[in-house]
């Protein structure tokens, strides 16, 4: 965890650096490899990107940015910078959905005696053979 938030903080300031030298020296006045030259580069790094982000899979996220930067026909002169952000993002969004996961207390709600079943998905259908009825929600708790 407190890895994660060095990273981000990391992450932070090399975004503060970057910004800066982009006033100072804007990417549309430098000369950046091609695009292929740089996902070629990424390609050849991606050891070295799971491991700064160890949640991801990182192949996969690649393919899913390519497939963005298509469908979205969207160009960028720094694909380093921007796989970054990407891969920060998802990473985020990753730890969202794990601190989110909720465990679901099925229950039957005529008949409190009935034995109460947990499940962590909230769609499941549980029948139950004490009283004749399906089981409902009566309770989340986080997980
Ligand atoms: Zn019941």
């Amino acid at each position: 965890m407190n890895k994660k938030i060095d990273l981000n903080t990391l992450l932070d300031r090399i975004d503060a650096l970057e910004s800066r030298i982009e006033k100072l020296d804007p990417t549309s006045k430098r000369k950046l490899p091609s695009k292929k030259e740089q996902i070629e580069n990424i390609k050849s790094n991606l050891e070295e990107w799971s491991q700064k982000f160890p949640t991801l899979d990182i192949e996969f996220e690649l393919l899913k940015m390519l497939d963005w930067l298509k469908a979205n026909q969207k160009r960028k002169k720094d694909y380093r910078a921007f796989f970054r952000n990407w891969l920060r993002k998802s990473s985020n969004s990753i730890e969202k959905n794990v601190q989110d996961v909720y465990r679901y207390i099925y229950g039957c709600k005529n008949n409190k005696d009935c034995k109460h079943q947990e499940s962590e998905y909230k769609d499941m259908v549980i029948f139950c053979k004490q009283c004749d009825s399906q089981k409902k929600i009566i309770k989340s708790i986080r997980a």
